[in-house]
């Protein structure tokens, strides 16, 4: 959790608690930037709690429906589905150019079917 300048969060004060997301909000002694917990994260703009976003992860590795997602979290299924493709996008650019080797292959496999639309599964 850095802002942009690079200077660490202890040389940043409380500014103010985000009425939703309940996050503090920090603001950098250098650079006067105010940034949270999300900053430089898909989470950035989304005003969720760290609950949903814990909840969200492990739903996404667990393959659940952006319904379902939808549901246990009380958003809407489109914020499932930009943060699921945002998942994707951000595991896209950290997969090695290099063969995986065999003990990792499933892995990969697995976020290969991530953010798919899945529509009318029960
Ligand atoms: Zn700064």
């Amino acid at each position: 959790m850095y802002p942009n300048c690079g200077d660490s969060v202890s040389n940043a004060y409380w500014f103010r608690t985000t009425k939703k997301s309940h996050l503090t909000v920090y603001r950098c002694r250098a650079c006067n930037t105010a940034y949270n917990l999300y900053i430089n994260t898909i989470f950035q703009q989304r005003r969720l709690t760290p609950q949903q976003v814990v909840l969200f992860l492990r739903g996404v590795l667990k393959d659940e429906t952006s319904i379902t997602l939808a549901a246990e979290l009380k958003v809407s299924p489109q914020t499932v589905l930009d943060l699921r493709r945002d998942v994707q996008d951000s595991a896209r650019c950290l997969q090695p150019n290099t063969p995986l080797p065999d003990a990792h292959t499933e892995t990969g496999e697995m976020f290969q079917n991530a953010g798919e639309k899945r529509r009318g599964t029960p």
